[in-house]
């Protein structure tokens, strides 16, 4: 991004994109060009300035011991995952799938770490093969596993999920405390982690993630903290020492009006505290924050191109060749309670001075498929081109592709 160039007029500060000749810039490109280079619409962009400039200033404000590991589910484009491989200290995988995709990116498989509530022997066979770390969900688990490392002659790394007695205030979706499919109860861990050393597997930490789209530092240090503080006591039952402290993650990035982006000093502030405790309370401790969204959302947009124009007893409808099928989350299904518009623009004329109220629809016979509810863009016409920002994360991979039999979108890394 240059200096002279301006920042964009849409409702919320999307300024990490800048504008060259009235057209948003996208890697450096102008987004016209850049769409006859992909060659087709709809697609999405990711920036790799971006993408590095998000890593380098996390790594200003955690301190120098704290891991930072990237959750590939959020952005799973191999070559996303490739180009973090090389900024991050480890990959957080979901499914074998993933694993393979960190794997052939050319993660360290010691850094790898595999969490999620369901996974199949031959799941947990592929990462004791592969010797990444297993975030043990459920008794069900130790038992295969003891099998499995019978069987293969190697013994598994395993680190226990604990569902917490707290949740992380303020989240846009909970994963931690109360009832949840996600880890075992606290209460339950002094018994699993009996189980685990009678089974011979090889305990290595804890890991704790209560939440996800944190816009509240305060909430996030709470959180934060009460992990540390629940894994200092389970740590007494543990059969080997703790030396590997997944402390979650949750950062949140702003999508709606009035949103600010997150405050990260005081996460840096109490996670220095933390790191001085563990000197000696968790000697062998390294910890670890393991973020999706955050490292790659802002990076990101989907762009899509109108097809058509239609009036309707005074509405202007802009019909885009892409829409819920690509971009689940911008339609406002995936997982939000009240429908927001995410930010949005006519990117090939982001700085045009001509607005109108609009609403941009997709191509699927479903009142679902929205982009942008009325909304002040720029004036469009058919060929313009739809950029929704804010979709770096949970976007073509989260989306249902194959609903309604339309193309499937490409995405570039630029
Ligand atoms: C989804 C997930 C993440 C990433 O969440 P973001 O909100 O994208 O940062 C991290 N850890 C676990 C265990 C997850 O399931």
């Amino acid at each position: 991004m240059t200096l002279t160039e301006r920042q964009l007029p849409v409702h919320a500060p999307m300024n990490q994109f800048s504008v060259r000749e009235g057209e948003l810039t996208v890697g450096g490109e102008r987004l016209s060009l850049l769409a006859a280079r992909v060659g087709q619409t709809p697609f999405y962009a990711y920036d790799r300035l971006l993408l590095r400039a998000r890593v380098a200033a996390l790594r200003g404000v955690l301190p120098r011991t704290v891991k930072l590991h990237y959750a590939m589910k959020a952005n799973p484009m191999p070559a996303v995952v490739g180009l973090m491989v090389g900024l991050v200290d480890g990959i957080d995988v979901a499914s074998a799938g993933e694993l393979k995709v960190a794997l052939d990116a050319g993660a360290n498989p010691l850094e790898i770490s595999f969490a999620g509530p369901g996974k199949r022997d031959a799941e947990l066979r592929q990462a004791v093969a592969s010797r990444v770390l297993i975030n043990l969900e459920s008794f069900r688990e130790v038992a295969a596993l003891e099998a499995i490392c019978g069987e293969l002659g190697l013994s598994a790394r395993v680190a226990v999920r604990v569902n917490p007695d707290f949740e992380l205030k303020g989240s846009g979706m909970k994963m931690g405390g109360g009832p949840k499919q996600f880890g075992v109860d606290v209460e339950q861990i002094p018994e699993l982690l009996g189980c685990i050393g009678r089974a011979g597997l090889s305990f290595e930490g804890f890991h704790l993630f209560a939440g996800s789209q944190n816009l509240r530092s305060e909430s996030i240090c709470e959180a934060q903290q009460k992990s540390y503080e629940l894994a200092l006591r389970l740590a007494q039952h543990a059969p080997a020492p703790v030396r590997f402290l997944n402390l979650g993650g949750g950062f949140g990035i702003p999508y709606f009006p009035g949103e600010q982006r997150l405050d990260l000093a005081p996460i840096g502030d109490n996670l220095a505290q933390l790191v001085q405790r563990a000197q000696t309370e968790l000697p062998d401790a390294a910890l670890v924050i393991e973020l999706g969204r955050y490292l790659v959302g802002e990076a990101g947009v989907y762009v899509a191109r109108i097809v058509d124009r239609k009036v309707s007893r005074g509405q202007v409808y802009l019909v885009a060749d892409g829409g819920l099928h690509h971009h689940l989350s911008a339609s406002g299904n995936f997982g939000q309670v009240i429908r927001k518009n995410y930010p949005v623009t006519i990117g090939n004329k982001a700085d045009s001075r001509e607005t109108e109220t609009v609403s941009v629809v997709g191509p699927l016979c479903t009142p679902l498929d929205l982009l942008a509810e009325r909304m002040a863009l720029p004036v469009a016409q058919v060929d313009d081109l739809v950029v929704v920002f804010q979709s770096g994360a949970y976007g073509a991979s989260a989306s249902p592709q194959g609903f309604l039999g339309h193309p499937a979108c490409l995405e570039v890394l630029v």
